[in-house]
């Protein structure tokens, strides 16, 4: 601030002080009106020039809590596990709301009976409603599950051809990967599908699909596990990209569903389901495994001895497990024990072996 503007200042207080002493002389009757108007005079005077010098550090102050204010509601910086257990909440209110309605007119009709077949009434109301809460959970919680199932008799039935003794290759070792190998292309949501991918699609059934390339080592995988008295179970091999996008939008409808907005629904659909265009399901190179007793898509798979089997073993057959639990920030994909990704022995090896996830070996093992 320069001296000239600073004394200028001062002096304009003093004529306004100067002003009020002389009012005040002239009226002595009405002097204290000259002291309110002086304190409120110099109070209003003060706090203009504060922030009049300081412009500057008060409009980023406003434009850093406009960016937060705006941001916050696009952004989840919470874990998703929170988010989850919110939507389920949330569902889990409606019901209550659900189950109020009913009771109140299961009381209605019950109005002459006794009081003790209202509370049978109740119970029995009760009981509905954790069943439809059980349900929503599943919804809100897993990947949505394709209503057809596979087994191996039943892709053995549809491969007669196959070859039963399938001799599945040994990892090399000091293998040079690139990045043109059909079995190790990236698709994730920085690295959607290219538009011109094109790939051999195979039937597994009549209705289910998968790149032809990896049938044989899927049932020789599959035929191990059995010998291990695993059973193992596809449900979600080859998606069309139609198909990719009904999943995502019930994903979206059913978050909105239960009270959150557009935004935070999208958010959490793209961790559950992938985003159309950057799911591996639709280059036919993943699937989903379930087992017969335990169908859910969800992380007690992993739990499971399938789960655990596949973990173990499917490396050998070139499958990864290919949202492994602790890579949340790296794939942009909850833990998902029952999805897995065929990249080759020699590459799942690797990936096995070290730990690794398969963005973390491109940028390891993976160059120009
Ligand atoms: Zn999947």
């Amino acid at each position: 601030m320069g001296q000239a503007t600073l004394s200028m200042r001062t002096s304009f207080k003093e004529k306004v002080l100067a002003k009020v002493k002389k009012f005040t002389i002239k009226h002595r009757r009405l002097s204290f009106l000259g002291v309110a108007f002086a304190v409120m005079f110099l109070t209003v005077y003060n706090i203009y020039s504060y922030f009049s010098h300081n412009v500057k550090r008060f409009s980023c102050l406003a434009s850093i809590m406009l960016f937060y204010i705006a941001s916050s509601s696009f952004t989840y910086p919470a874990p998703l596990a929170l988010n989850v257990s919110f939507a389920a909440q949330s569902e889990k209110t409606y019901d209550l709301e659900s189950y109020e309605t009913q009771t109140i007119e299961s009381a209605e009709i019950a109005e002459s009976d006794a009081e003790l077949s209202t509370i049978s009434v109740d119970e029995e109301a009760l009981e509905d409603t954790s069943v439809a809460e059980e349900e929503e959970m599943t919804i809100v919680e897993g990947e949505v599950i394709d209503d057809e199932q596979t087994s191996l008799e039943e892709i053995l039935v549809n491969n007669e051809d196959l070859d039963s003794n399938i001799v599945v290759e040994e990892a090399a070792t000091n293998v040079k990967f690139s990045k043109d190998d059909w079995k190790l292309i990236l698709v994730n949501k920085q690295h959607p599908i290219p538009d011109n991918y094109d790939f051999p699609l195979g039937d597994i059934t009549d209705t289910m699909h998968c790149d032809e390339r990896i049938i044989g080592t899927l049932t020789a995988m599959m035929q191990a596990a059995a010998d291990d008295g695993v059973s193992l179970i596809i449900c979600s091999p080859y998606r069309n990209s139609n198909r990719q996008t009904n999943l995502f939008e019930a994903k979206i409808t059913a978050y909105m569903e239960a009270g959150m907005s557009y935004m935070d629904s999208y958010n959490l659909a793209s961790q559950a389901v992938t985003v159309p265009g950057s799911s591996e399901h639709q280059i036919g190179l993943a699937l989903d495994i379930i087992t017969n007793n335990y169908s859910l898509l969800d992380e007690g798979f992993g739990e499971t001895q399938a789960g655990k089997w596949l973990a173990d073993n499917s490396y050998k057959y070139g499958f990864i497990l290919r949202y492994p639990l602790g890579k949340e920030e790296i794939t942009g994909i909850e833990y998902e024990p029952w999805h897995f990704r065929y990249v080759g022995v020699d590459a799942a090896t690797v990936i096995h072996n070290e730990d690794i996830c398969l963005e973390e070996f491109w940028t390891e093992y993976l160059h120009d």
